[in-house]
């Protein structure tokens, strides 16, 4: 029998997103023998990351080997196929979708795809406060959450950005982990009762605009307006994220106030057929998304078990 063709019969599912949610849930739909087509444009939030921490079995894996290996484990399902495309549009289309594609180097022109469910895991993209230096140390010097990068800073000094009610959290997280904790208010005013719970811990505070940070033989220094500069180990920054792919806003998904997809317990979106897994997407339990690669890997699985489920339901319909 030859190969159905795509762009009339419709896959199972289109999996856009190659990160670890859509790498699982290729690999779950796989595994129940799914006609799946996972896309993958290759902008993964970790990109710069040096290693993959917090995740049991991979603790201390650089992420493109994480990647490298759950490929290999889908080359396994026949009915698997991985592209390196980027979507460009997904479209309803009677009681499934069309999920277009750019035009690809050496191919006749843009394609045009169907499937009878769409799983979204394209994450989050994160812009940094706007400090010379901080965007280079970005995933080495410089990270988000404690749980994933702390660690590896035991027993230096390190630095918390920023003057909002998050820098103690941050700061009273990393307490048991660094030898020394200054938080870098960069010329904002802390709140006077967070200041006061950073000096009862014996958090140092250096009120000044920062100027520069620049990479260190030990981590990076901090160049203020004015005063001395200080080197630390690391310095930890909230980043602002946003959707990567337009999808959810052209399909009208219902949002969190984080501007993640809002999703049910089991990945589902507020359009039937379209599920969300990964960074892009959380439950109403949680005020944003629970950024880990374990819980994005998690979340691919629940959403792609969903998104059989219906299609299981579709086919045999309750009696
Ligand atoms: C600097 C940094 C370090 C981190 N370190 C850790 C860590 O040590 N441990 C940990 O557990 N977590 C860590 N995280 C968090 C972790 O990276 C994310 O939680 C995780 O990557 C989310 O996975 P995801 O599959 O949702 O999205 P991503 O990994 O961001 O993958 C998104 C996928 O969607 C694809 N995509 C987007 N748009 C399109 C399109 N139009 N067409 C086709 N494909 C598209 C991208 O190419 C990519 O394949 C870190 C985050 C950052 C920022």
């Amino acid at each position: 029998m030859s190969a159905p063709d795509p762009s009339t019969s419709p896959y199972d599912a289109v999996v856009i997103g190659g990160g670890p949610a859509g790498l699982q849930a290729a690999l779950t739909l796989g595994r129940m023998h799914r006609r799946v087509l996972l896309l993958d444009s290759g902008e993964y939030r970790n990109a710069r990351a040096e290693h993959l921490q917090n995740f049991v079995t991979r603790d201390g894996t650089p992420p493109a080997e994480f990647r490298a290996a759950a490929r290999a484990e889908l080359t396994a399902y026949s009915t698997v196929t991985v592209r390196e495309a980027a979507a460009t549009a997904v479209v309803p289309d009677g009681d499934g979708f069309r999920v277009e594609l750019g035009a690809e180097p050496g191919a006749d022109g843009p394609e045009s795809l169907a499937t009878r469910t769409v799983l979204l895991a394209t994450g989050l993209r994160d812009t940094l406060p706007a400090i010379p230096g901080l965007d280079g140390l970005f995933g080495t010097v410089a990270a988000v959450c404690p749980y994933c990068h702390g660690h590896e800073l035991s027993g230096k000094h390190v630095a918390v950005l920023g003057n909002g009610p998050h820098v103690a959290r941050v700061a009273f997280l990393l307490e048991r982990i660094a030898s020394r904790l200054t938080v870098l208010a960069d010329g904002g005013d802390l709140e006077p009762g967070i200041r006061a719970q950073l000096d009862d811990a014996g958090v140092a505070v250096r009120p000044e605009p920062v100027k520069e940070l620049n990479r260190s033989a030990t981590g990076a220094t901090v160049s203020f307006a004015e005063g001395p500069s200080a080197e630390v180990g690391g310095v930890f920054v909230a980043s602002e994220f946003a959707q990567r792919a337009p999808f959810a806003a052209q399909l009208g998904l219902r949002m969190q106030e984080s501007g993640a997809v809002e999703v049910d317990p089991m990945g589902r979106t507020s359009v039937p057929g379209v599920f969300a897994a990964g960074d892009m997407a959380h439950t109403s339990a949680t005020p944003m998304p629970l950024a880990s690669v374990l819980v994005a890997a998690a979340s691919g699985l629940l959403a792609a078990t969903t998104a059989d489920g219906e299609l299981l339901a579709r086919a045999h319909p309750a009696p």
